[in-house]
């Protein structure tokens, strides 16, 4: 296990400090050992790299704009704020980052269908959009609660060639359709890639993840210097799994200066069922293969995990960010619904940018954070995806 801060590497096993690991049936261990090395062969290819590089300039939007938030940071009367503009991206989110990533991938090992869980939709679309991109068939398992609720999302996927598997069991929402992925995988990986949503699973995939969502990080510090001659005073992203706080803190955790934040939903209190601040509340389990923190019932078992935005609700946590935790490089906080929903009116009508709910999060911490730094202070905040989404389910749900 290094650890410099230029880069955490997991052990070769797959560890970050006492998180992560590869807890999966052998067969499928041998599969994600070959995954792995094609994985490091390719990272190093220069074709692939000019490849991914191409597309990520004229079919992403890549680079994202820097933008430095005039308004805002009048009105909050402290640091300045500046967004990482993740949410124009094509598709409107950071997902992208990866799913292109993981679909080149897919092809380079000669795979013909590549796989998905979904929750929301957000990756489910992602990868969707990257299946249709590279030519690869797709199949996203997503839960019966979560069809109904975003029936919008299985239209699109549907629309982008994607086959979308109603997940019928238990709760019936992201935790199901993961195991869902999973069982498939496990029954078609001669022929098919799983491709996970974020820095979560089994070795390697939170090291591949975080590879392609650094991108994000190595950006925004090259924009920040350039625009300001020196590095932010911080840095703060949403926390669900973790890939876009991982993206953007990889680029940053070289620079001591710089604070590193990572905002985990506290949705509408402390009690077991109301949030899914897994690394505020979590205790050190496996689930879905890798070994994190995790939000437990009374009796044990992985907790319902609960925000108001649905990108957030995972139970579990990223391994890399459990470490980052343990050794204090970067500080984990939270914020509530209510405080996510002020965000997300405030950063609308102030600047014309409505945020995803998940962004929101970071948002409303970054807006405490100001007060606190005080002027002369600098704070980037990785704006992880756009509200479009989300615009109706606030209507409905809340008032402006
Ligand atoms: C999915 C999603 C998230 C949460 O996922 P991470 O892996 O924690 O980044 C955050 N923001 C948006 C916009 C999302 O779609």
């Amino acid at each position: 296990m290094k650890t410099n801060f230029k880069n955490v590497q997991a052990d070769k096993d797959g560890f970050f400090g006492a998180y992560g690991g590869s807890y999966v049936p052998e067969a499928l261990r041998a599969e994600l050992d070959r995954v792995y090395n094609a994985y490091l062969r390719l990272k190093k290819d220069p074709a692939f790299r000019a490849e991914l590089r191409s597309l990520q300039h004229t079919y992403q939007g890549r680079p994202t704009p820097l933008y430095f938030c005039k308004k805002l940071t009048e009105q909050t009367g402290g640091a300045e704020i500046y967004l990482k503009r993740e949410d124009l991206n094509h598709t409107g989110a950071h997902k992208i980052n990866h799913c292109l990533g993981e679909a080149l991938l897919a092809r380079y090992l000669g795979k013909d269908t590549i796989i998905g869980e979904t929750g929301a939709g957000q990756h489910g679309l992602a990868l969707a959009t990257a299946a249709a991109l590279i030519g690869l068939k797709c199949r996203i398992f997503m839960g019966e609660t979560d069809v109904k609720k975003q029936f919008i999302n299985v239209r699109k996927m549907q629309l982008l060639g994607a086959e979308v598997v109603c997940v019928r069991e238990g709760g019936k929402t992201l935790k199901e359709a993961v195991d869902a992925a999973f069982a498939e995988y496990l029954g078609t990986f001669e022929h098919a890639l799983y491709c996970i949503g974020s820095v979560v699973g089994p070795h390697p995939y939170p090291t591949i993840v975080r590879d392609f969502q650094a991108v994000v990080g190595r950006e925004a510090h090259a924009q920040f210097r350039r625009l300001k001659k020196g590095l932010p005073d911080a840095v703060v992203a949403c926390v669900g799994g973790g890939s876009n706080a991982i993206g953007i803190f990889t680029g940053f955790l070289s620079d001591p200066s710089v604070r590193l934040y990572g905002v985990e939903p506290m949705g509408r209190g402390a009690a077991i069922g109301d949030n899914a601040a897994s690394i505020t509340f979590g205790k050190p389990a496996v689930l879905h293969g890798f070994k994190s923190l995790v939000l437990e019932d009374e009796k044990g078992e992985p907790a319902e995990a609960y925000s108001v935005a649905s990108g957030l609700d995972y139970p579990s946590v990223g391994p890399e960010h459990a470490y980052l935790k343990d050794i204090g490089r970067v500080n984990y906080v939270t914020v509530t619904d209510e405080e996510a929903l002020d965000a997300f009116r405030r950063l609308s009508v102030t600047e014309g940018i409505i945020p995803a709910l998940e962004s929101s999060h970071a948002v409303a911490y970054a807006l405490k954070l100001a007060k606190e730094l005080g002027r002369g202070a600098s704070i980037v905040v990785n704006l992880s995806g756009r509200g479009d989404k989300d615009v109706d389910f606030v209507l409905d749900n809340y008032s402006l």
